[in-house]
């Protein structure tokens, strides 16, 4: 099969590898009908990371083979996997932080029994642990509501958690750092939540636009002590009820610190990169700011979040700008990193 490959920086490509199959009873061989590059893609891409290989971790497909244990899934099934696969059913998954899953783990990596899980990146993915992992969608291959569910895998679930762990609840104001595909969602959970004030900081028009269509009633085009001025100024003097922090950089962290209110909450989702100077503690303790959030158990938030999307009450899909076959993963990758696309979907 083809699937993309990172061979160093900047350099990935479209490779035949080998076909997955079954190796574990509790595993699900899918063939990807849709998925997408993701902001920390670029990481390695760039970089900064020193990741080599196989890559990817947002996939929709249908399901060609399971394992003998497989309950929940079966061959044909169109399903939903969130960005880690977790088995459901240790202590953590039970509560809910299935990303924190005591037998999980990462796409693109071997599994606890050395083999290699494919990443979502490509024509086929073996899933280890489907019955804790994948989420039946209930829609046909080719239903237009694909790029709507296939943002459940990671980016809407992500922003969503971003929202919760700001504590946002209906007629409180709310800032969201960050206007990638994460920070666009975050505003879409913001105003699902009930926020009655969704403060966007956002220097691209054509972010700023779906942000707008997601909910945001204030878009403010500057960054750091400007966006943190301008937002008190929105705000009376006070500050935001909770601020989204999506971008996980120093100066994102002092902006979302900056603009929340005493009491205020910081939900934070960004992969905390370049935040060398750790937090201002002694401001956060004189003004009361909490911290909450880091990576998102989406597969927790996935079953309600499709019920909404199936009834056409959520629709994330306009976070993805442009779609590409797999051959042309190296133009969707160049393109997300220059900025010219919020997100790229990747038809296999
Ligand atoms: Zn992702
Ligand atoms: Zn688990």
């Amino acid at each position: 099969m083809k699937a993309a490959v990172l061979h160093g920086p900047g350099q990935i490509s479209a490779d035949d590898v080998p076909d997955p199959g079954i190796a574990a009873p509790t595993d699900a061989i899918i063939k990807i009908t849709a998925c997408c590059v993701c902001g920390s893609d670029l990481w390695p891409y760039r970089g900064v990371t020193q990741r080599r290989g196989r890559i990817g971790h947002e996939f929709i497909g249908v399901v060609q083979e399971i394992g003998a244990e497989v309950r929940t899934v079966r061959p044909g099934d169109v399903v939903i996997a969130p960005f880690v696969y977790s088995c459901g059913s240790c202590p953590n998954c039970r509560a809910g932080w299935t990303t924190s899953c005591l037998v999980g783990g990462d796409y693109g990596f071997p599994d606890r029994d050395g083999v290699l899980v494919d990443g979502g990146q490509g024509e086929y993915a073996r899933v280890p642990l489907a019955d804790g992992t994948l989420v039946a969608a209930r829609v046909p291959a080719d239903d237009d509501s694909i790029p709507a569910l296939l943002t459940l895998s990671d980016v809407m679930g992500t922003g969503h958690h971003a929202a919760v762990s700001a504590g946002v609840r209906p007629g409180g104001t709310v800032v969201v750092i960050g206007d990638g595909a994460v920070g666009l969602c975050a505003v879409l959970a913001s105003a699902r939540l009930g926020a009655d004030r969704i403060i966007v900081l956002s220097t691209h028009p054509d972010r700023a636009l779906v942000a707008e269509t997601f909910g945001a009633t204030d878009i403010v085009a500057a960054r750091g002590h400007e966006a943190v001025a301008a937002v008190q100024e929105l705000t009376g003097g006070v500050g935001a009820d909770g601020a989204c922090e999506c971008v996980g950089t120093g100066s994102s962290w002092a902006t979302a610190i900056g603009a929340v209110r005493p009491g205020g909450t910081v939900g934070y989702v960004g992969v905390p990169n370049a935040v060398q100077d750790g937090l201002p503690l002694r401001d956060m303790f004189d003004r009361n700011v909490n911290v909450r959030g880091g990576v998102a158990p989406t597969r927790r938030y996935l079953p309600v979040l499709l019920d909404e999307v199936l009834a056409g009450a959520l629709d994330p899909s306009p976070v993805f700008t442009w779609s590409i076959p797999l051959a042309d993963i190296a133009k969707g990758y160049a393109a997300m990193d220059s900025r010219a696309q919020i997100k790229v979907l990747v038809r296999p």
